[in-house]
């Protein structure tokens, strides 16, 4: 890696308020290029047939499609959204535009970079494997706390890795913060995605990669996520709060980096499909030894929305598949040096996360 601090791109215009989705096409409107190329909108499948749909603004040779979130992206999936874009348009699009959660989000980012990059998507996971730019692209989050919505990476599984694109190409051109858009989810969901905002800020402020960059926009997520899943606040400042949250929790990793429950969380989505938001959780439960007020605060939250994590994902499993998980774990090397500094490998052993996994 070059040495140096870290340039990095933030996204360079934003919407935030109540109905904000209604300036869709305003916003749009200046961006497109002629009649034939059009704006694609990658929307989750949960909106087909409903008011959300129906306010998409559309127009000329305009596509909605419908994609489901119930997996996380695939590279297979990205290579196919980029060909049926393809062969349905002449021309190249205005721009492609993501409305969901964090899986409707990074697969608009990573078509966005598709349709102006050969190749397969696979090729470009990792670091700064993009050479060309992306074609324009919009988010609209539907759900908080990922922070996809302001990160640089869009993560994939691919044929032998999930990991991300991550460039300076990634991030959207235009977000909207709509926080009504998140009225529809259901009480697990909001927690689950919700506790990935808390762990990255978690992570963020107990690692040693933290500086006063990552910890102002940790510190100002940590507090709303508290307000939320531990305040009184009415379900309308909830929403507010929390979309901002997830804002702020972005921002502060995206200078820093995630740790523990992140890497762990990976062997268990890369395994067993179990997604980022859940899994993070079930990971984050037995951490007290890393993270012992987190970990403190994360069952107090728990208790009070009343929530039961599911148990005994791994009970069935063989050495094998514990070998597979560890292994995918403990390649997220720069995850574990953020949480444990540059000799974290005398402290972490395959015997010791098993031991975690054992537990889940
Ligand atoms: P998601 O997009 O997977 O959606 C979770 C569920 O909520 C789905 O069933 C979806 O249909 C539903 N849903 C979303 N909005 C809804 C609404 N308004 N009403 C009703 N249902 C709704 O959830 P997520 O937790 O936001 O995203 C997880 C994904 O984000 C993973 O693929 C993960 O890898 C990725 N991620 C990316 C980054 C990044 O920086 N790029 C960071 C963290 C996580
Ligand atoms: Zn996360």
């Amino acid at each position: 890696k070059a040495e140096g601090y870290r340039n990095f791109p933030m996204v360079p215009r934003v919407v935030f308020g109540k109905d904000s989705f209604n300036q869709l096409g305003d916003i749009l409107l200046p961006k497109r290029k002629h009649s034939d190329a059009p704006f694609i909108f990658l929307v989750d499948e949960v909106f087909e047939g409903t008011d959300v749909a129906a306010r998409i603004p559309v127009i000329f040779n305009d596509q909605i499609i419908f994609v489901s979130a119930e997996e996380e992206p695939k590279t297979t999936q990205v290579d196919a959204l980029v060909q049926r874009i393809e062969n349905d348009h002449s021309e190249l699009p205005s721009g492609i535009v993501g409305i969901g959660g964090g899986t409707l989000l990074d697969l608009a980012k990573a078509v966005s970079i598709m349709l102006t990059n050969n190749g397969g998507s696979a090729a470009y996971q990792g670091w700064d494997l993009v050479q060309k730019p992306s074609i324009y692209h919009v988010g609209i989050p539907t759900i908080s706390g990922t922070g996809a919505e302001v990160s640089r990476t869009t993560v994939l599984m691919g044929p032998d890795k999930k990991l991300g694109i991550n460039s300076d190409y990634t991030t959207f051109d235009q977000v909207v913060l709509d926080p009504n858009l998140t009225q529809g989810v259901s009480k697990e969901q909001w927690f689950y995605t919700g506790m990935d905002c808390f762990i990255h800020c978690i992570e963020s402020l107990n690692g040693t990669y933290l500086n006063a960059f990552s910890q102002s926009y940790g510190e100002k997520a940590l507090d709303l996520c508290k307000e939320v899943y531990l305040g009184d606040l009415t379900s309308e400042e909830s929403r507010d709060k929390l979309m901002m949250a997830s804002w702020h929790g972005g921002m502060s990793i995206a200078y820093s980096q995630v740790g523990v429950a992140h890497a762990m969380s990976y062997g268990l989505g890369y395994l067993l499909g179990v997604k980022h938001g859940i899994g993070n959780c079930l990971v984050f439960q037995h951490l007290e030894e890393f993270y012992p007020k987190g970990v403190q605060l994360f069952n107090q939250m728990k208790e009070k929305q009343g929530i039961i994590l599911p148990k005994s994902i791994c009970a069935e499993l063989s050495d094998a598949d514990y070998d597979t998980m560890i292994e995918v774990a403990m390649g997220m090397e720069p995850l574990w040096e953020n949480a444990l500094g540059k000799s974290w490998r005398s402290m972490i052993t395959p015997e010791k996360l098993k031991a975690i996994y054992q537990k889940i």
